[in-house]
C-alpha cells in the first residue's frame, strides 16, 4: 500500500469511527501510528500537529525516500531512465544477429546476379530464401 492509498483509507475509515478520531491532533496521531517505520520515524521528529500537515510531510518523505532508493539501485553508467536502458538493451539483442550478415553476403558477392542462384539467409545453392530451412 503506497501513502496516498493509505491516506485515502484512513480519510475513510475516520469517517466511519468519528468517536475514535476527534480532533485534528488524535487524527494526525492516529495517522502518523499507522505509517511505515521509516517513514514515521521522519515524520515523528517535526512534531506536527494537524493531519493535513502529517500527510504533506509524509508525502515528502517518501518521495524522497523512492528518489534516494532509485539513485542507490541505478547504475552509475546508465544514468538514463529506465525505458531508455530497456530500448538500449533491446537493440543490442535484436540488431546485431540479422544486419549485419546479410550485408556481409551482398557486398562480398559481386557476381551474385550471374552465378547459380543462392538462398539469401544461407546463401547455399538448390534453394531459396523461402525454402530455407534455417530461415523457417
Ligand atoms: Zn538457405
Amino acid at each position: 500500500m503506497t501513502l496516498t492509498e493509505y491516506a485515502i483509507k484512513f480519510t475513510q475509515l475516520s469517517e466511519y469511527a468519528p468517536n475514535v478520531v476527534v480532533d485534528e491532533q488524535m487524527r494526525a496521531e492516529q495517522f502518523q501510528e499507522g505509517l511505515r517505520l521509516n517513514i514515521r520515524a521522519q515524520v515523528a521528529l517535526f512534531m506536527l500537529r494537524t493531519y493535513s500537515e502529517v500527510v504533506a510531510r509524509a508525502l515528502v518523505i517518501e518521495r524522497e525516500m523512492e528518489e534516494a532508493q532509485k539513485v542507490r539501485s541505478r547504475n552509475s553508467r546508465f544514468r538514463g531512465s529506465q525505458k531508455w536502458e530497456r530500448d538500449f538493451k533491446r537493440q543490442k539483442v535484436t540488431h546485431p544477429q540479422q544486419q549485419p550478415r546479410k550485408q556481409e553476403w551482398y557486398s562480398g558477392t559481386t557476381d551474385w546476379a550471374k552465378g547459380p542462384r543462392r538462398c539469401y539467409e544461407c546463401a547455399e545453392v538448390g534453394h531459396l530464401r523461402r525454402d530455407c530451412p534455417k530461415f523457417q
